[in-house]
Formats: C-alpha cells, sequence, structure tokens
C-alpha cells in the first residue's frame, strides 16, 4: 500500500475508442502481447473467475471500455516486519555517482523516486505530519505495505530502485535517487516532488507495491490528473506523463509478462488520480509504478524474487528510455 485517501477515479469510458493500452500495446514489438498471452493462459489473474480474465486480448479489453470491478485497497497500511524474512538478493552495488560519460541518454536527468523508507515505521509521528499538496493536506509520507512473510515494500522499492539506476546509467542518463535509506524518514511526498523539480528531470518515476486483497493481482502506472489547485499545477505534464506511463506499462508486460492489474484500470495497467501529492506537486513528467500486490501470495512470490526485480526494473527503464527517446 503505498498511500492513504480517496479511492481510485472511476474507470473512464470516454476513452473507448482510445484504449490506452492499445496505444501502449501498439507501440511494442509483438512479444508483448504474447506475453502477456502466454501468462494470461498458464497463471493469468482469471484464475479465480476474475473478470480480469478477459483481458488477454489486451485491445478488447480496452476498447470496450467496461469498467472493471473498482476495489480500491484498504486503506491501512501494514507495518512491516523490522526484520524481513523473506529471501534478499544483493541490488547492484550502489554507485551515486559516476553516470556513463556517452550514451543515447547523455544530457537526461531521471529521479527514481524509492517509495517509503525502511526506518518510516519508528517515526510514525513525523510521517503523519500534514503537508500540503494543492488539493488538501495529507500525511507526509505512509510506512509502505510488506508480504505476509515481512518482506517490507520499502526494501522492494529501494531495490528495484538501485537496478534502474544501473540500467539507467549504462545508458548515459543521470540518475538520482529521492531517498536510498540514507534519511531516518521520509522525505515526505511534498519534498519527493520538488526534489524531481529541482533536478529539471526529464522523467521521475515513483516506485510502489499495493496492499491489496489477496487475488488481486498485476501491476498498474498511476498517471497525474489535470489538477489546478494552490501550489498543485498538473496540466503541463499529464499529456507527457501519460506518454510516460504508456510506454512504461508496454514495457513491463513485455520484459516481465505480468498482467496489468485485474483490480483497477479496467484492464489498461493505466489509472488517473488526482489525491497523490507526489504528482500533483509535480513539474515534470511523472508517473507511479505499482508493481504487484504484495498481500498475493502469487504475486507477493515474483515481488521476493530478484530475478523478477530485475524485469521489473529493465522493463520500467525501457519504457523510460523509450520516453526520452521520442
Ligand atoms: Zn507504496
Amino acid at each position: 500500500m503505498s498511500y492513504t485517501g480517496p479511492g481510485f477515479d472511476p474507470p473512464q469510458p470516454r476513452r473507448s475508442l482510445r484504449g490506452p493500452l492499445t496505444v501502449a500495446l501498439a507501440a511494442l514489438v509483438p512479444g508483448a502481447l504474447l506475453g502477456w498471452a502466454v501468462y494470461a493462459a498458464v497463471d493469468g489473474p482469471g484464475n479465480g473467475g476474475s473478470s480480469a480474465g478477459a483481458s488477454a486480448t489486451a485491445s478488447a479489453s480496452a476498447s470496450s471500455g467496461a469498467p472493471s470491478s473498482t476495489t480500491p485497497s484498504p486503506s491501512g497500511d501494514r507495518k512491516p516486519s523490522a526484520s524481513p524474512t523473506a529471501e534478499e538478493p544483493p541490488s547492484p552495488s550502489a554507485s551515486p555517482s559516476a553516470p556513463a560519460a556517452s550514451g543515447p541518454l547523455k544530457g537526461k536527468v531521471v529521479v527514481i523516486d524509492p517509495g517509503h523508507n525502511p526506518g518510516n515505521f519508528r517515526h510514525t509521528a513525523e510521517i503523519n505530519r500534514q503537508v500540503d499538496i494543492g488539493t488538501n493536506r495529507k500525511e507526509c509520507d505512509t510506512t509502505g505495505t510488506s508480504t505476509d512473510d515481512g518482506y517490507a515494500e520499502a526494501r522492494f522499492t529501494l531495490d528495484v530502485a538501485h537496478r534502474m539506476r544501473a540500467l539507467l546509467e549504462e545508458q548515459g542518463a543521470t540518475v538520482k535517487l529521492t531517498q536510498d535509506a540514507d534519511r531516518p524518514f521520509g522525505p515526505c511526498v511534498d519534498e519527493r516532488a520538488r526534489i524531481g523539480n529541482a533536478a529539471k528531470a526529464d522523467a521521475v518515476v515513483s516506485l510502489h507495491a499495493d496492499g491489496s486483497g489477496a487475488g488481486n493481482r498485476g501491476f498498474h502506472v498511476i498517471l497525474p490528473g489535470a489538477v489546478d489547485a494552490g501550489a498543485a499545477d498538473t496540466r503541463a505534464i499529464v499529456g507527457p506523463s501519460r506518454d510516460l506511463g504508456e510506454r512504461i506499462a508496454g514495457n513491463f508486460v513485455r520484459v516481465t509478462g505480468s498482467a496489468p492489474s485485474n483490480y483497477v484500470g479496467g484492464g489498461t495497467g493505466l489509472v488517473t488520480r488526482k489525491d497523490l501529492g507526489g504528482l500533483n506537486l509535480s513539474t515534470v513528467p511523472k508517473v507511479f509504478v505499482e508493481c504487484g500486490n504484495m498481500r498475493d501470495s502469487k504475486d507477493a512470490a515474483l515481488l521476493t524474487s530478484g530475478a523478477w526485480r530485475q524485469k521489473a526494473a529493465r522493463g520500467i527503464s525501457d519504457g523510460i528510455v523509450s520516453f526520452l527517446r521520442g
């Protein structure tokens, strides 16, 4: 679980003639759909009779515009165990500096925002402080969720961030993290947004894994909705953020073989929200990626696998590279 507050936006039938996933998939190699179809056939989210099983035919699902059952995640973040027991292969060694001197992304700045912080649960007073997100006030940060075995979302997000940093630096990008477990808690969501803005980032991705109910599976990318309230004005970033998000969703499917969420987004893997400070306060293209549902045992088996996290990092990074290269 990455946030509390109002539920997801309702499905958006107005996009029915130009389903986001159709667009995302159109930009991909055919292998993406093939991989997804294999996933759906072998281990798809329809095992429990979920309506999302039909999403194996991506364009059909997207073009029908049929609202799926929209079940917002429970709002209560679970305190992660202080001593996760899940497998934790080492992530690539940290290399905060020394970006590649050359490469297709030379001159591009990518900010990776690893959601939450492993120390947040020791600082509940600080992270419960309310901050201004333009539309309203909201908690500074949350603890994040964890798998049933105690693998914390905050550890997951840092691990994927390190893997992404290595991949993007190989492409020549300058990569900055909003936090690297190098501070006792946070930063607050408003500061997370400001870090991307101050870096004049060409793209920002906030990494998360969800804390929804068992049986809810798959990834989704959260796009900023158009907000103009107080300090928040996302109108200039809505378009490019959607482009970024669609490319990430398509590449995530292609590389991981995971299906889009079967519980939000109507099978598109894309959800638009206006209640997240990290998006509302951004002035540069930014999306959130919910890589899977930590509270579902099948998704948890993926999220706790270092090999799968490498695929997730590559899928997201490939989407960023695609966006930045146009
Ligand atoms: Zn989260």
